[in-house]
């Protein structure tokens, strides 16, 4: 299985529970630095031909992916009028591009192998909209609209594909937040707190697992009821 952004924070915990599982795992990232265990790979996910080289070496090393957990993200805020083309497509490339080519190369092998699992790491924001956040709301809409258009196309063949929607998590992103920002999020937030990266992880382990075989096309949040299950 392949887990993107695996170096890190959510992506991180999530390679984590499926190594303690027993599971064979690949992460990526552009610097390295994966969990002991893992298949740890360099790759740019916004360069096709990295992306290629990194599901080839995983095949060799692993077999074909059966699980696919598209994690990888970044976010480039600022208010609409100050936002430029290249902050628009950056995240739009590494948040929602990528993950076309991620789930259209991984589902190469699921469709030979007739099974698979497709996750993708979407956001609350998706769904509540985010002033600053046009960029990378849009994005992460679009990963809704991925998942559910697989569903119909691949769900005959017993490949799932779900979004998660974290709400807050305490990552290096939300690290970056100003004190008195994260204050106010925790307000809105009736479990009065941000996630750890673990709590996310249980619910994509969950979607990977035969409990949830029949779960496709779902947008599950995981937000402490921020979004009260939207
Ligand atoms: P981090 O910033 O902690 O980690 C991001 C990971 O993605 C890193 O491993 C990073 O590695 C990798 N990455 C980023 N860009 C690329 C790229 N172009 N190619 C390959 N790898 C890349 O993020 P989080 O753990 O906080 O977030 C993980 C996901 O969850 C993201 O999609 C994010 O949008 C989403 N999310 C996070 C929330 C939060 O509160 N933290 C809330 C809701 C959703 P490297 O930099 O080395 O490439």
């Amino acid at each position: 299985m392949l887990v993107t952004g695996g170096s890190r924070g959510i992506g991180r915990a999530v390679a984590e529970a499926f190594l303690a599982q027993g599971d064979q795992v690949a992460v990526t990232s552009r610097g390295g630095g994966g969990p002991e265990g893992a298949l740890d790979l360099v790759c740019d996910l916004t360069d096709p031909a990295a992306v290629e080289a990194a599901f080839a070496e995983i095949e060799e090393k692993q077999g074909p992916v059966e699980v696919l957990v598209a994690n990888a993200g970044i976010t480039d805020d600022t208010l609409l009028l100050r936002m430029s083309e290249e902050q628009w497509a950056g995240v739009i490339d590494t948040n929602l591009t990528a993950t076309f080519r991620l789930v259209k190369r991984a589902s190469k092998g699921m469709l030979r192998l007739r099974r698979g699992r497709i996750v993708l790491m979407s956001s609350v924001v998706a769904l509540l909209g985010s002033p600053g956040q046009v960029n990378y709301a849009a994005s992460k809409a679009g990963l809704i609209g991925i998942a559910r258009s697989l569903t119909r196309e691949l769900g005959s063949r017993s490949i799932t594909t779900n979004v998660v929607a974290p709400g807050y998590v305490e990552t290096d992103m939300t690290a970056g937040l100003p004190e008195e920002q994260q204050a106010a999020y925790k307000q809105q937030i009736p479990l009065g707190r941000f996630a750890a990266p673990e709590e996310v992880a249980g619910t994509v382990t969950w979607l990977a697992s035969d409990a949830a075989a029949y779960v496709s096309g779902a947008v599950i949040p995981v937000d402490g009821g921020l979004g009260m299950g939207h």
